[in-house]
């Protein structure tokens, strides 16, 4: 298959070079390179377009976006009837999450994946981080999570949340899941990775019993931190250490780990977690919608990787780095400090990301086919020197046109491949299954 006409953003050496030209896609790999001088009567003139060639018509091609801290299960949570205080972030969690949470079953699982990934990849969204939480649903939850995401050519790295919040029957098959799944139903498109929920809702017996499969299996862990004040102030109540103490203690803190929201952090913490090498994912909305406080971003050391999610407030990571970029700027950074945040968060991602997926793609030649088309023509020049203004106030402002993953056309000029009919009527069929239940719950 072949992209026309688009600017290519290739990777080299921590920059992006954008060069004009067609791309050639053989065997899932870019194979060739056509650069050809930017000629406005040819590029925005009607030219053929078969089924194998998208015509970029003079947008840009960046590597797909990647959401490094999802919900799945929490897609079909749309106008629900909520009983109960919503005022801090423990009502929260208690009204809404761990009500719905509970409630899942299968095929409820299956729909909120689907429309997860439907809207993925509307995003440009091709590989993703899901911390999953279905707790009287938990044995083969990970197992439909991956089904749907290889039905729908998007790849992922999948986790069960573990936690001692519903006793410890229930504490017990979360950990059973992460593991049955680690070791039987990972391969090269599905990785996983240890899920936890958060220092505050997991005993000292659970985060033994994580730390013990993790170590034997040098696997990363992925876990909520320090999002609110309670999960500091509950585990130092009950456990005498802040949380990450405790993950340290038990030796969860390595390179492969993630930990979303890190808000509520000491110098100390900071310290603690640049020696271990695990990353920070941001996730503004949410911090925002819940109202648990920001990170003062100037104090996070660049020593730690940063990286952008959306903590199942949408699908739309690209979104979220526009909102950090912005909150650095209202905490008073410098617009060159704000900008190095956003390239700092770029390029972290892929170091990242590598981790899991060593093939992850730099548009480079023979590199993966991976790559995704945005709705953005660049109305400047545009080169190494200025990509990035393009980027936090062109490309980060627009949708996604087209996406490509391993070769093969997930969306062509904003129409998903797939036939969606199908998937439309199972999330709304199990959407209002899961409201009337919701609803009747008390
Ligand atoms: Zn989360």
């Amino acid at each position: 298959m072949k992209i026309t006409n688009c600017w290519i953003c290739r990777i080299k050496n921590n920059t992006i070079e954008p060069v004009f030209g067609d791309i050639n896609i053989s065997d899932g790999r870019i194979s060739d390179v056509e650069e050809k001088p930017f000629d406005s009567t040819k590029v925005f003139g009607d030219s053929p377009e078969d089924k194998n060639t998208i015509n970029a018509g003079g947008r840009v091609v960046t590597i797909p976006n990647i959401n490094f801290h999802d919900h799945f299960y929490s897609r079909l949570a749309k106008g629900l009837t909520i009983k109960g205080k919503m005022d801090n972030f423990h009502n929260i969690l208690k009204n809404l999450w761990w009500k719905l949470d509970i409630l899942l079953d299968k095929e409820m699982i299956r729909a909120s994946a689907q429309m997860a990934a439907l809207e993925s990849i509307r995003n440009g969204v091709t590989y993703i981080f899901d911390h999953h939480s279905s707790p009287e649903s938990a044995s083969g939850s990970l197992k439909i999570i991956s089904d749907v995401l290889n039905e729908m050519g998007l790849r992922g790295v999948l986790c069960f949340e573990t936690t001692d919040r519903n006793g410890k029957a229930l504490a017990k098959e979360g950990l059973q899941e992460n593991e049955i799944f680690l070791q039987n139903y990972t391969d090269k498109n599905i990785k996983g990775i240890y899920g936890l929920h958060a220092s505050f809702t997991l005993n000292d017996e659970s985060l033994q019993s994580a730390a013990a499969f993790v170590s034997k299996h040098n696997l990363g862990i992925h876990i909520h931190l320090c999002e609110d004040k309670v999960d500091r102030d509950f585990s130092l109540k009950q456990y005498n250490k802040l949380p990450v103490e405790r993950l340290q203690h038990f030796g969860l803190l390595n390179e492969k780990s993630i930990l979303a929201h890190g808000i509520h952090l000491t110098e100390n913490d900071f310290r603690t977690i640049e020696k271990t090498g695990s990353a920070f994912v941001y996730n503004p909305d949410s911090n925002l919608n819940n109202a648990v406080g920001l990170p003062d971003f100037s104090h996070v050391p660049d020593s730690i990787p940063k990286l952008a999610g959306t903590d199942g407030m949408n699908s739309n990571p690209a979104r979220s780095l526009k909102q950090l970029f912005l909150l650095c700027r209202h905490e008073g950074m410098s617009f060159d400090q704000a900008f190095n945040w956003v390239i700092k968060i770029f390029f972290d991602q892929i170091n990242f990301v590598k981790k899991y997926f060593p093939d992850f793609t730099s548009l480079n030649l023979n590199d993966r086919a991976d790559l995704v088309v945005w709705d953005y023509i660049p109305p400047a020049p545009f080169t190494q020197e200025n990509f990035w203004g393009h980027y936090i106030y062109g490309i980060l402002e627009r949708p996604i046109h087209s996406v490509v993953q391993n070769g093969k056309i997930l969306m062509k000029n904003f129409h998903i491949s797939l036939d969606e009919t199908e998937y439309n009527s199972n999330i709304n069929e199990q959407g209002k299954r899961l409201y009337e239940k919701f609803n009747s719950s008390s």
